[in-house]
């Protein structure tokens, strides 16, 4: 066995947008770093288009996707309700981005930055140290068979998204639950080519849609379930994002099923597709020595699934909380940086995961009635599509009463709206309350109450 050894101050495990971010920002404040990542470098990550919204470059501190990188700036969006009846039409902000071309930037800025970046490289074991704190981490290279390389770290993030390599080996972590089929979203996303333009005009006609702007049908196969479409104003492609959660058939198979209804739909350029675990950030996001980032952190938006901006963001979170701390492993720095998630990305996330299984538990006629309402005013569902709160204007009081007796054929509709709805404030104000120090007592106390105060239906 071929075995090698590095020390540095920080290990990052996982070179996907979040580990990759995290690699360049912190080897650019002159700290020793190692990013690791088990697959090439060429297919680190995610390799498909993901709408990330304009701010969250600019809150992690990174230039905007620009040429290649960004696929399209922000366009009209159409939100559509299961039977295509109800609809609202609006401008977004949001960046369609190459996210694959944005992690080949966020990599080359971390090696620029004097990171030390090894492909091929994954984590296998992890060797604790007598206080408790990881001191070694061993992974498996994939181009040498039997090579190993063994890394001693000071600090070493999980940056591997769901798969939580270095997470599901720490005790801190190691027994929390696995998500329940309905705390998941098995999303696809593809570009496929149109091979009929007359047809895919005609579909377009059918919906009411130009081509160039982006739709989604939601609630079609169960309450969390979206379909995209955009058919590209040449009129050449058309990029196609489903998603459903675990209890349903999945975005593949509804993009399947798009396909088998619409023939003009030809052959795939590229796409991808994966799970993502929906469920609140974890509660404790960073221990002495470890600490969590994007996805491994579930820091993904749980109203559609989005964990691109939030990783970036929580990479710069982190860099911020390490500053010019002699020991980037310290329980102050860990619990510096999950007391600023959580009070920021970690209550916003809280807040909409409570309209999320509010939605979740929406038979598709009663999505259909939601959206045709009105309740959803634009304000409203921008910022949600924005990973935002709303505004104080976004509630627009006269719609909300225009829409409140469209509601009343629905009682179980208006039910969950007005028992729920309130929670989102809450959820917002039980992570205003997370511990501001290092207290393990205050932090147990903390998640069995956001537990209790969150999670009942
Ligand atoms: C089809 C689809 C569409 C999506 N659309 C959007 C969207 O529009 N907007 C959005 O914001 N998000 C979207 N998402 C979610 C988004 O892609 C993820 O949240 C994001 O990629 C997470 O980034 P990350 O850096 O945390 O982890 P990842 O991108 O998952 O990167 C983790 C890296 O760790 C590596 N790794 C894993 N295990 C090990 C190990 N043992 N050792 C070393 N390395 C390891 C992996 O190879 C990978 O390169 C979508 C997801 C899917 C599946």
């Amino acid at each position: 066995m071929v075995a090698q050894h590095i020390e540095v101050d920080v290990a990052v495990v996982g070179a996907g947008s979040a580990g990759a971010a995290a690699a360049g920002m912190l080897a650019g404040t002159g700290r020793a770093v190692a990013l690791l990542e088990s697959r090439p470098f060429a297919r680190a990550g995610a390799r498909w288009q993901n709408g990330v919204p304009a701010w969250m470059f600019e809150r992690a501190g990174l230039p905007p996707p620009a040429g290649a990188e960004l696929v399209r700036p922000g366009e009209p969006w159409v939100m559509l309700g299961p039977f295509g009846q109800a609809r609202t039409a609006l401008p977004t902000s949001i960046l369609q981005v190459d996210v694959g071309r944005l992690n080949d930037r966020l990599l080359a800025e971390a090696r620029r930055a004097g990171a030390r970046c090894v492909e091929g490289a994954e984590l296998v074991e992890v060797d604790l140290g007598p206080d408790g704190r990881p001191r070694t981490a061993g992974f498996a290279l994939a181009p040498w068979p039997g090579g190993r390389l063994e890394v001693r770290a000071r600090l070493f993030l999980d940056a591997t998204g769901r798969a939580g390599a270095l997470r599901t080996r720490l005790p801190a972590w190691a027994a929390a639950a696995p998500p329940r089929p309905e705390e998941v979203c098995l999303a696809a996303q593809e570009v496929r080519a149109v091979t009929d333009a007359v047809a895919a005009r005609a579909f377009l006609e059918r919906l009411g849609l130009e081509p160039g702007v982006e739709a989604s049908r939601l609630g079609l196969a169960g309450g969390f379930s979206v379909s995209t479409v955009r058919v590209a104003p040449d009129l050449g492609s058309v990029a196609l994002l489903a998603g459903t959660d675990g209890r349903e058939a999945g975005g593949r198979v509804l993009l399947e099923r798009l396909r088998a209804a619409e023939p003009w739909i030809g052959p795939r350029l590229r796409g991808g597709e994966g799970a993502i675990d929906l469920r609140r950030p974890c509660a404790n996001l960073a221990v002495p020595g470890a600490a969590l980032l994007g996805e491994a952190g579930r820091l993904v938006f749980p109203l559609h699934a989005s964990g691109t901006g939030a990783g970036l963001v929580s990479a710069r979170l982190l860099a911020e909380a390490l500053d010019s701390s002699p020991d980037p492993g310290a329980a102050e720095v860990a619990w510096r940086y999950q007391a600023t998630v959580q009070c920021s990305l970690g209550g916003v996330h809280a807040a909409y995961d409570v309209l999320r299984r509010l939605i979740a538990a929406l038979a598709p006629p009663e999505v259909e009635r939601l959206i045709a309402s009105g309740l959803l005013t634009p304000g409203l569902v921008t910022a949600g599509l924005e990973q935002r709160l709303p505004g104080p204007g976004a509630l627009e009081p006269w719609r909300q009463v225009r829409g409140l007796p469209r509601l009343l054929g629905s009682p179980e509709l208006a039910r969950a709206l007005a028992t729920r709805l309130p929670r989102m404030a809450l959820a917002l104000a039980v992570h205003r309350a997370y511990p501001e120090r290092p207290d393990e007592a205050a932090l147990g106390r903390w998640a069995r109450a956001e537990a209790r105060l969150l999670d009942w239906d």
